[in-house]
């Protein structure tokens, strides 16, 4: 089964966010903030194929756990779509050069969430 990561600090979030891709067929693993989700990638069985990245979160935020996922090259696959409330369109940009796949705001419908994951090849 595809693992993906959901890395939010609201734990409300986590759940829309998890029960969604299950629904879709993923193993979901959960994370509070940037470190916890590195630690979350080290001990998975397998690589996550997806994370959704909250951007404000307290230890590391979204803008830097996805730096540092792009620094590695075994980490190379993983779609990350950052998954936010900021709207201003110098973020999407700071977001994507950081090197995110995707962008999506909050609040969002379960068929945006579908249609871009769709775009970035899942499920
Ligand atoms: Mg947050």
């Amino acid at each position: 089964m595809s693992h993906a990561l959901v890395v939010d600090d609201s734990r409300a979030m986590r759940a829309i966010l998890s029960k969604q891709l299950k629904s879709l067929g993923f193993d979901v693993l959960e994370a509070e903030h940037g470190e916890q989700a590195l630690e979350r990638i080290a001990s998975a069985p397998s690589m996550p194929v997806l994370a959704l990245v909250d951007w404000n979160m307290p230890r590391m935020n979204g803008i830097e756990f996805i730096k540092a996922v792009r620094n590695r090259r075994d980490l190379d696959k993983m779609r990350l779509m950052m998954v936010t409330t900021e709207t201003e369109l110098s973020q999407v940009k700071t977001a994507l050069e950081a090197g995110a796949n995707e962008y999506m705001m909050k609040p969002f419908t379960p068929d945006a969430l579908l249609s871009k994951l769709n775009t970035m090849g899942l499920p």
